[in-house]
């Protein structure tokens, strides 16, 4: 499929003249139309909710439009759950998948009533010391081994960190049950950017099935699944997007095989999906400042890995159009590059692309989450702005670009830079 930026060069041109790049762009018409999809595929369930993952896309903003329509938030550290608290997230509204957590955060997470979902069987005693034990949890689930969808091999739960194994599900529910809790969740996320229709049905089939087990074994009520995150999207033009209705119609066939027999057709599902809401209605907007002809062929621009770490650190594609030139030939061999000192600062190596010019503006696809969040201040550089492309064509500027004052911030408590001539930067 082509790959088509939401924004047109007369557009960034125009916004050039209040901010100037490198800056994050948000399409909020597009974010807005994901988001009923969703929503409409998954009607069928009545409890059904997204909770949007905070950590793809942290920006009051954003979440603002998404809990416009009833999503809740998925938060994995205090500030994430301070942010989605100050937005008025309340009670079933936030779901806090953490791990390796500290007694704060549970503390914290269950002031505002925030639903947790425990990783770990040692955290049942932690969690009853720390903040104690509520009503309602949920529970997050690692089969290990290897995730496959018919012979390929989609991830390796067997090797990550999260998770309760079989055995401790059965035994931590038990504990839980005895200690009060009346509403059980079951969570599990067992493949991350996955493009193809099959994951979701897969995975609930897992789900599904040690639910009915659960049941029948300790007694216990199943009132949610949460099939997490991990729907991906085609960073490549060559790659087939998902089709939400499918997965959702998959999803519904096995509900309907094994919980609705199992008399628990009154699970409601969620999700906690980042990258499928946001990713494509994002993209990195920046200048060519530079060419270089040595051995190979650079243009350098004026975004650099700090603000869009996935290729630097994944070797990720991210899809890159020359605004203007859409229509020229892909003639040219480039290494698109950043300005740290670190050789990885790449967005792109050996891509084929129109010409480019110095002053072109360079469109980095697919970068509404994960893409700003990820940021760094390594070498100094400062983050970017984030703007949101409105449904009127208007833009607002969501997020100030950082400061040098911003980045010497964490001094204020001494004097040792007494000197600083802040007036310049
Ligand atoms: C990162 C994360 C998500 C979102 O993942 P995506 O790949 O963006 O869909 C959801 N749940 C948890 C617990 C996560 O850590």
């Amino acid at each position: 499929m082509k790959k088509e930026p939401f924004v047109t060069l007369e557009q960034l041109k125009e916004i050039d003249r209040t901010y100037p790049t490198p800056y994050h762009l948000y399409d909020e018409k597009g974010i807005r139309e994901n988001v009923r999809r969703l929503k409409d595929a998954f009607s069928w369930n009545k409890g059904f909710k997204e909770y949007f993952a905070v950590k793809a896309t942290p920006n009051p903003f954003i979440l603002n439009i998404l809990k416009e329509y009833g999503c809740g938030c998925d938060c994995s550290s205090m500030t994430e759950l301070m942010l989605s608290d100050a937005l008025g997230f309340r009670e079933n509204d936030i779901m806090f998948s953490s791990n390796d957590t500290p007694a704060e955060e549970f503390q914290f997470a269950r002031k505002i009533g925030a639903t947790i979902n425990l990783d770990d069987i040692t955290h049942i005693d932690f969690l009853e010391e720390c903040a104690g034990i509520p009503e309602t949890i949920c529970c997050r689930y690692n089969p290990g081994g290897v995730f496959k969808i018919s012979n390929d091999i989609m991830d390796n739960p067997g090797d990550a960190k999260y998770g309760f194994t079989t055995e401790q599900l059965f035994e931590g529910i038990r504990i839980l049950k005895e200690k009060g809790v009346k509403n059980f969740g079951l969570h599990a996320f067992l493949a991350s950017n996955t493009v193809t229709n099959d994951y979701y049905p897969l995975l609930a089939k897992v789900l599904f099935e040690v639910a009915v087990n659960l049941k029948q074994e300790l007694g216990v009520h199943i009132g949610f699944i949460n099939l997490s995150g991990g729907i991906g999207i085609p960073y490549r033009p060559d790659q087939e997007p998902n089709d939400i209705y499918r997965i959702a119609a998959g999803v519904k066939k096995v509900y309907d095989e094994i919980l609705v027999p199992a008399g628990m057709d009154d699970v409601a599902l969620y999700t906690e999906l980042g990258r499928y809401m946001l990713g494509p209605y994002g993209c990195l907007v920046t200048k060519a400042i530079h060419e270089k002809h040595i051995h190979k062929e650079y243009v350098g621009c004026d975004a650099c890995a700090v603000n869009l770490m996935r290729p630097a650190i994944y070797g990720a594609y991210h899809h890159i159009t020359v605004m203007g030139k859409e229509h020229e030939p892909a003639d040219h061999l480039y290494d698109i590059t950043g300005s740290l000192c670190e050789n990885n600062d790449k967005f792109a190596v050996d891509r084929m692309l129109p010409k480019i010019d110095v002053g072109d503006y360079l469109v980095i696809h697919d970068t509404g989450a994960h893409g700003f969040a990820m940021g760094y201040n390594y070498n100094g550089k400062l983050k970017s702005a984030e703007l949101l492309l409105k449904e009127d064509g208007s833009v607002q500027m969501i997020r100030r670009a950082e400061t040098a004052k911003d980045y010497f911030a964490t001094f204020d408590y001494c004097d040792i830079l007494k000197d600083m001539k802040w007036e310049s930067l």
